[in-house]
Order: structure tokens, then C-alpha cells, then sequence
């Protein structure tokens, strides 16, 4: 089975520390996913033999993007491509879109998964993120969404300058008593061009030394683990059962298709990427042409190491999986 990536790059406002693919411009949504749309029936002649039971919509802000049109997304998908009847529809989302959204529309729109960008409880270190909410709001989403649903991943950045223990311990708890099932706990990074890396140039923020960092690794995966969570891939932790099916894909070296700009793909041994440029990705659709920037074979070496690297990453090397794929023993 495979999974089908879609890149929603619209964000309200870009975070001091985001280097997505993202535009601020919202009047240009209905345009894209007229494209997108394109894209999608272009594509899907390439795979009537698959089946596909993963969707994941990213981004940026899928949940920038009404129900209405996240659902004629995932109704376009449905004629394209065979769709499982049990497929996971993960939707990224961010707080502050549903103090003006209902977050059952999603629901009812076909999204089954939720994916929250909380990233803190702590509404100074929000406020050193330049997110837009508070986690007051963050806290009444939540509650909120666990009426719809029970599949819910808050993503959670620590290892901010000056960060305690105390603080992250905070956010950690709460997300624990909020009954989440899923966490993605992402040190913080300083990506080039981006405004937090200029400040870090300027010092006018200090970055926490690599021992640091380690130690409070562990101490999220410490607290987790002792919580019944799964440590299933470096940065993400699960309940039984609410592993990601769609991330899964990426770590168990399986076929994905990314649609959108800036989406990459992983198919038959072939990896490609769509423009990073909403402009070449729409200039591109509207001569019928799929939005493909670069495109190349995986050699068999690569494959060895990627195969490793990303076991490595997640639940260990699979040798059975490893002999099946490269027809030799791995020892
Ligand atoms: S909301 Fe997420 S995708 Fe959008 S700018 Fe912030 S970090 Fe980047």
C-alpha cells in the first residue's frame, strides 16, 4: 500500500524558524487548488494499479483552507485514485484556525487525523516562536477536537535558548493529561534564512550546546516512555495503535506520491520533486504538464543506505524486509 502526500503551502503568517515552502498570499488559495486538482487527475493515470491508504495534508496550513475545500480535495483523490475504505486522512492544523473554523467540519469533511502545531504550553516561549496562539486557546482546541477526534498529534519544539526543565516538563505533562496519543517532539533548529537564524548571527539569541540538547532528548523520551508512550522514531512517540500509518511510509521505505509545490515523491525506485515556486507549479500545470523540478533513479547502492539509514531511524532493521527488497542476506 502507498501514501499520497498533499502540500498545502499557505501559512497566515511565517514563523521565525520556518523554512517550508510557504506563501502569505491567501488570495491565491482557489487558484491553486484548481491546479492542484489538475495535478491530481494528471498523476493519477500513472497509478491505476495502486492502492493507496495513507493521505497526509501539509504544509504550511492545510487548516488555512475551509472544510469545503479540503473535502472537494479529498473527493477529487477518491475519483483519481484507489482510495482505501480504512484510509488515515491526517490533516496538519494549527490552533488559532479553529477559534473561527469548527473543527467537526473537518471531521465531516473526511479528515480522520489530526495533527496540532502547539509546539509549547508555555505562552512566553509561544510568544519567543512568534506563534499565534496562546495555550489557553491551544488547550480549548483540544478539548474541543477530542469530541471528533480520538487520533490526534500535537507537535512540540523544545530545546529553546534558555528553555527549563521545569517549562518543558510543563508542556510534556499537559499534552499527557490532555489523553494526546501521538506527540512529534522536534528540537529546535536554525534553518539559514530564516529570522530566528539572523538573530542567532547577531546574538541576539544563544543556541543550546549540543550536550544540553542531548540531555533534554532524553528527558522527553524518558517522561513519554514512562507515560506509555512508544518511542518509535527519533522524534515521535505513540500509543498502541497511533503510530502515524502515513509517516510509517517514509521510515519503512515504502511508495509515496507528493502533490503541490515542493512535494517529493518515492515511487518504484524513483525520487522526484515538484517546483518550490508557486508560480513554476502553476505555469507548469496550466500547459498540462506535471510540476516535476527534478526526477532521478535511486541506484541500488543508495537504496542499501537509505533503506538502513531510515531503520535505523525508526524500529530497527527489518532483515526479512531487507532480503525481500535486495535479494541478499544482510549479513
Ligand atoms: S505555521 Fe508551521 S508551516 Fe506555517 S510558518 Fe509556522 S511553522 Fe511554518
Amino acid at each position: 500500500m502507498s501514501g499520497i502526500y498533499i502540500h498545502i503551502p499557505f501559512c497566515s503568517k511565517r514563523c521565525n524558524y520556518c523554512d517550508f515552502y510557504l506563501i502569505t498570499n491567501l488570495n491565491v488559495i482557489d487558484k491553486f487548488i484548481l491546479n492542484l486538482k489538475i495535478e491530481i487527475s494528471l498523476s493519477g493515470e500513472s497509478y491505476t494499479q495502486n492502492q493507496f491508504d495513507t493521505i497526509f495534508f501539509g504544509g504550511g496550513t492545510p487548516s488555512v483552507l475551509s472544510h469545503n475545500q479540503i473535502e472537494e480535495i479529498i473527493n477529487c483523490l477518491h475519483t483519481h485514485f484507489s482510495i482505501s475504505s480504512d484510509a488515515e486522512i491526517s490533516m496538519e492544523a494549527n490552533p488559532e484556525d479553529f477559534l473561527d473554523k469548527k473543527v467537526s467540519d473537518y471531521r465531516s469533511a473526511g479528515i480522520n487525523r489530526l495533527s496540532l502545531g502547539v509546539q509549547s504550553f508555555v505562552d512566553s516561549e509561544l510568544k519567543f516562536l512568534t506563534r499565534q496562539h496562546t495555550s489557553e486557546e491551544a488547550q480549548s482546541v483540544i478539548n474541543d477536537a477530542f469530541k471528533y477526534f480520538d487520533n490526534i498529534n500535537l507537535d512540540i519544539i523544545y530545546s529553546l535558548p534558555s528553555q527549563s526543565k521545569t517549562d518543558l516538563d510543563f508542556s510534556l505533562s499537559k499534552a499527557i493529561e490532555l489523553g494526546i496519543k501521538h506527540i512529534s517532539a522536534y528540537t529546535l533548529t536554525y534553518e539559514e534564512k530564516t529570522v530566528l537564524y539572523k538573530s542567532l548571527q547577531k546574538n541576539l539569541v544563544k543556541r543550546n550546546p549540543d550536550l544540553l540538547e542531548a540531555e533534554l532528548y532524553s528527558f522527553v523520551s524518558e517522561k513519554l516512555i514512562s507515560n506509555g508512550y512508544d518511542h518509535y522514531e527519533v522524534s515521535n512517540f505513540a500509543k498502541k495503535n497511533y503510530q502515524c500509518r502515513h509517516n510509517l511510509k517514509y521510515w519503512q521505505y515504502e511508495n509515496y506520491l507528493g502533490l503541490g509545490p515542493s512535494a517529493h515523491s518515492f515511487f518504484n525506485n524513483t525520487r522526484w520533486n515538484n517546483f518550490r515556486d508557486i508560480v513554476k507549479y502553476n505555469a507548469s500545470i496550466e500547459k498540462n504538464i506535471l510540476p516535476v523540478e527534478e526526477l532521478y533513479e535511486v541506484s541500488k547502492d543508495q537504496r542499501h543506505l537509505e533503506f538502513i539509514m531510515l531503520s535505523l531511524r525508526s524500529g530497527g532493521i527489518d532483515f526479512e524486509k531487507y532480503k525481500n527488497l535486495f535479494n541478499v542476506n544482510f549479513k
